[in-house]
């Protein structure tokens, strides 16, 4: 038995048809007797609409009550995939970062988490529930919600992974693994079976959005174990 922390992107999370088989996916982690702590994104598109809103009353928006807003899309997602477990039988609970607590520092729209309380989360899995975070949150020392720079769900997910000390941290996304570069740009792009650290965080430094960058360092720093996987294939 092991502790995994799961990812699911915008995309694998983007209309509740595919909520529904992340609920399956994870379900069947949690059959094999895995303990199963999940951090989601928001549905795709759907940040970038907050943001749209926001800009269309402010030009430059204030950046606490951004982040207010911005913080929204993946509040509807925990409690959509909490309720998607619940219907095929599999106990689950839905946190957001600041229900966790998730702290952070207060640079807003770009925040660092700073450290995670364990606490909730394992009396949770230790009563046989699965765990859903809100990846992208967190709170800081005053209460106010931030967020962790775009693509900041990776992070969250290789944060809680070190933090918890788990087994694996899995990705999932639209693409089943790292290539050598963007395989949606060059078709001849080579799947990678293993990348080291620093060759990852090359990549992401160059523009690769596989990987939020900041997650990369966290896990090199924490020697967490990451994998790229695909959340429309089988497997896995
Ligand atoms: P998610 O919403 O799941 O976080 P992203 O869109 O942020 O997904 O990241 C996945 C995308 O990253 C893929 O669709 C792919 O186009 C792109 N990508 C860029 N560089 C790479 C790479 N080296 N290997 C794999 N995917 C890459
Ligand atoms: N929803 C956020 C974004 O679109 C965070 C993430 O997807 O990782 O940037
Ligand atoms: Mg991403």
């Amino acid at each position: 038995m092991a502790l995994i922390v799961q990812k699911y992107g915008g995309t694998s999370v983007g209309t509740t048809d595919r909520i529904k088989n992340v609920a399956r996916r994870v379900a069947k982690w949690k059959a094999q007797g895995h303990d199963v702590v999940v951090v989601v994104s928001a549905m795709s598109g759907e940040t970038n609409r907050l943001i749209g809103l926001a800009k269309d009353i402010q030009d430059y928006p204030d950046p606490r009550e951004l982040d207010v807003i911005i913080s929204t899309g993946e509040q509807v997602t925990i409690g959509l995939l909490a309720m998607a477990l619940k219907n095929i039988g599999v106990d689950a609970k839905s946190y957001c970062g600041w229900q966790v607590k998730v702290t952070t520092d207060d640079a807003h729209t770009k925040a660092r988490i700073q450290s995670i309380d364990e606490d909730a989360m394992r009396a949770d899995l230790t009563a046989g529930r699965v765990v859903i975070v809100a990846g992208f949150q967190g709170v800081d020392e005053n209460g106010n919600i931030t967020t962790l720079g775009r693509g900041g769900s990776d992070t969250s997910a290789v944060a809680l992974a070190a933090a918890l000390k788990a087994d694996e941290c899995q990705i999932y996304t639209d693409v089943d693994g790292v290539y050598t570069t963007d395989p949606r740009v060059v078709p001849e792009a080579r799947r990678l079976k293993t990348i080291t650290f620093e060759e990852m965080l090359e990549m992401a430094s160059l523009g690769s959005k596989v990987l939020q960058i900041r997650s990369v360092e966290f896990a090199g720093k924490y020697k967490v174990r990451l994998r790229v996987l695909s959340s429309f294939r089988g497997g896995g």
